[in-house]
């Protein structure tokens, strides 16, 4: 029967997705109408919960007739035992509302709806995501998972599935392009999707801090305490952004109080941790602490590559593989840009009816953005040239035994600044110079004394490092 179910997944789905979701289980039992799967890891098996296991469901009952239920388990819960009740509890996949979810059903459809200005949903699912600022196209299943970012997915998904219990509040942090957005997006969708009835409220930082701003000045405040702490689900983009603002901090604080104390999810994204925001007020800091704070990092090679082929295969762009990993090899801080440079490729190639594209040409196509997205890393070669032609050196001065002032000054602001702007060791830095590890110390420790006194040697090293970054 799971040879059944496996090929019905592998004419539904793409390789990958196969590969990455139903590739890996393995059935473990069917007893008393359940069946038992094993996924590889926690991860795994909440995605197969969330996205195939009704499917999965549905397919059975069609070739069987009979009602199974799916049970995944992972290795985290190999040695928990299951009692045929917690079965039950678990089990989401033929019909989606579990035990709690009931009952907010039916305690909501005592409560009158929101009012107006208020999202406003009705049990038929056809409304338009689009319409409360949530686009189509940020979903779980197209955010692909690596290393840099499977923990804020998992998170995400979490909180997805059990609003308010699980994670709360949820905050998620990291770098510009790097899929906060997306997630957001993705969990605010899943969770209408499994909670119609719930009221959920996704914005920037900035359109929170612009409504109460409009509300002030129209004296409408009251409307928008109601309604702000009226929701079930509050989700703030970039909240960065509220630091230093102390009237909307004053705001959100009690907004997140009164949500919190309610039960209600709120989730929250940001360039940094929340220690990290200067002017936060530490009140706030303190609240994004009591729950869960999950990072993404800048995604690996593998991910990066994952990410492209995932773009290549639902925007059904026909790019050969060396170009997708000359892409992959050469943007890697920011998934946006890396999708960027994929389109452009693309958009080249159909603007210029190219049927084969070869890497020579996306790399013509490419060779702006990439040069300019990449930093240029900074080398100790670097920055002895630049000080040298600065001071009108001789090509060797800098590594030579000679200990006229002319050449020793420049030399230690030379050790003083391969320490600050590169992430070389002491060591390899004494090398470079010819010298041992205490002469870099005692060098190094004497530009920081002159940098506070000495103006002219603190204009010289501003001016140098300007060199150096523009190169
Ligand atoms: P952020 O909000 O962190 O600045 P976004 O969520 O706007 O970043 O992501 C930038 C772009 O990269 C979006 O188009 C998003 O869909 C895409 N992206 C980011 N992470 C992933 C991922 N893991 N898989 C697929 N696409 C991703
Ligand atoms: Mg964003």
């Amino acid at each position: 029967i799971w040879q059944n179910v496996t090929n019905y997944f592998k004419s539904e789905l793409t390789e990958m997705i196969y590969n990455t979701w139903i590739g890996r289980l393995e059935p473990k039992s069917l007893e008393n109408d359940v069946l038992t799967i094993h996924a590889p890891n926690e991860f795994t098996r909440n995605m197969i919960n969330l996205k195939y296991a009704d499917s999965m469901a549905k397919y059975l009952k069609s070739i069987t007739s009979r009602d199974i239920k799916i049970y995944v388990t992972d290795p985290s819960m190999d040695n928990v035992e299951v009692s045929e009740n917690d079965r039950e509890n678990f089990d989401i996949s033929s019909d989606e509302t579990n035990a709690f979810n009931k009952d907010d059903l039916e305690k909501r459809n005592d409560e009158s709806m929101v009012e107006d200005g208020l999202l406003k949903y009705d049990d038929s699912k056809d409304y338009k995501f689009e319409e409360i600022g949530l686009s189509d196209r940020y979903t779980f299943e197209n955010f692909v998972a690596g290393k840099s970012n499977e923990f804020a997915l998992s998170a995400s998904i979490a909180v997805s599935k059990s609003p308010g219990r699980s994670f709360n509040p949820l905050f998620i942090y990291g770098g510009a392009g790097l899929g906060k957005t997306h997630l957001m997006h993705a969990t605010a969708k899943a969770i209408l999707e499994r909670f119609p009835e719930k009221k959920v409220v996704y914005l920037s930082s900035e359109s929170f801090t612009n409504e109460l701003i409009r509300s002030i000045n129209t004296r409408k405040n009251e409307e928008f305490r109601k309604k702000y702490r009226n929701i079930d689900v509050l989700l703030i983009d970039d909240i960065q952004f509220i630091a230093g603002k102390t009237g909307t901090q004053e705001e959100f604080f009690h907004t997140f109080n009164e949500l919190y104390s309610n039960n209600k999810q709120i989730i929250i994204s940001s360039d940094r941790p929340p220690k990290e925001i200067k002017t936060l007020e530490d009140r706030l800091v303190s609240r994004f602490e009591w729950g869960l704070i999950a990072d993404i990092q800048k995604p690996d090679f593998e991910t990066r590559v994952a990410i492209l082929k995932n773009k290549v295969e639902t925007e059904k762009i026909d790019i050969p593989e060396d170009v997708i990993e000359y892409i992959a090899m050469n943007v890697k801080v920011n998934i946006r840009e890396l999708e960027g440079a994929l389109l452009k490729v693309a958009a080249y190639k159909s603007l210029m009816k190219i049927e084969n594209m070869n890497l020579d040409f996306a790399k013509e196509v490419l060779s702006k953005i990439i040069s300019d997205t990449e930093e240029v890393e900074i080398t100790i070669e670097l920055i002895k040239n630049t000080i040298v032609s600065f001071y009108d050196l001789k090509e060797n001065d800098l590594e030579s035994k000679k200990r006229s002032k002319n050449i020793a000054l420049p030399r230690q602001i030379g050790m003083y600044l391969s320490r600050k702007l590169t992430d070389l060791s002491l060591l390899k830095i004494a090398s470079s110079f010819n010298r041992d590890h205490s002469t870099v110390i005692h060098g190094i420790d004497k530009i920081e004394d002159l940098v506070k006194t000495d103006n002219k040697v603190k204009d010289d090293i501003e001016k140098i490092t300007e060199i150096i970054r523009s190169k």
